[in-house]
């Protein structure tokens, strides 16, 4: 990398640079080094802020020919670790900045943060980084919670699922149909006990993906069915005879 002119003007820091001529790269395809270059031509990048000011990367790079006869590419564009992404237009640095303000914040609120750090997203792309973002893989917890919350009550109702042992979300489910829970069940085997409501659908769900899976109440539940009949039981026993008169 050359850095050919840094220019600073109001809250815009502009760097342009090239990569060298000369370096060989291997391709992206088969992994043959390659040195015959085809074309350049200019990437913008994103980059982090630097002293209040936003920084773009005007970053000069080749494309090249592959010269292995059996690759799929005939030519390919070079990447600058650490600086260039294959179709991201902001550095990794800066994507994961970007990507950490998405996960805390989603769509509008994030976008309105990091305007505040200098890098003007609408909420749109702000989720669109969010819905990029590779979930890490976890194995299914021995202990599953599971239950329904409303998206929109009276209308619209998901399903979440939660290790709970460790209070930890695992997946949100878009609806709260038995045959989906079952699904989700059988493609992840592991799951021991299932804490769930008093209603049939997700006793149903769990039975149907495995039968040896214990089911109990959660605590929640448990405590709720049981007030409502203590208050049940209790409504007869208002005391009888004249109220105490106000003043
Ligand atoms: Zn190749």
């Amino acid at each position: 990398m050359q850095v050919e002119r840094v220019e600073a003007g109001g809250d815009l820091l502009r760097i342009t640079a090239r990569t060298g001529d000369d370096a060989p790269v291997a391709c992206p395809g088969c992994g043959q080094t390659a040195d015959w270059v085809h074309s350049r031509y200019v990437r913008h990048v994103a980059d982090e802020t630097v002293g209040g000011r936003s920084v773009v990367i005007d970053l000069s790079v080749r494309r090249l020919y592959c010269e292995n006869a059996d690759c799929q590419k005939a030519t390919f564009v070079e990447q600058v670790p650490g600086l260039t992404r294959r179709y991201q237009r902001r550095t990794p640095a800066a994507q994961t900045m970007v990507d950490a303000v998405a996960v805390a914040l989603a769509g509008s609120a994030g976008a309105r943060l990091l305007s505040v750090l200098h890098h003007a997203l609408t909420w749109a792309s702000v989720l669109n980084c969010l819905m990029r973002i590779t979930l890490p893989d976890r194995p299914a917890p021995r202990v599953l919670g599971i239950d329904e919350f409303a998206l929109r009550k009276g209308h619209h109702y998901a399903t979440i699922l939660v290790d709970a042992a460790t209070g930890e979300r695992i997946e949100v489910l878009p609806d709260r149909k038995a045959q989906t829970v079952t699904a989700w069940l059988q493609a992840h085997p592991g799951v021991e006990v299932v804490c769930r409501d008093g209603a049939g659908g997700f006793a149903q769900a769990t039975t149907a993906a495995d039968p040896t899976i214990v089911q109990v109440g959660d605590r929640w539940h448990l405590w709720h069915g049981l007030a409502e009949t203590v208050l049940k039981e209790e409504a007869p026993t208002v005391p009888a005879g004249p109220r105490p008169a106000h003043r």
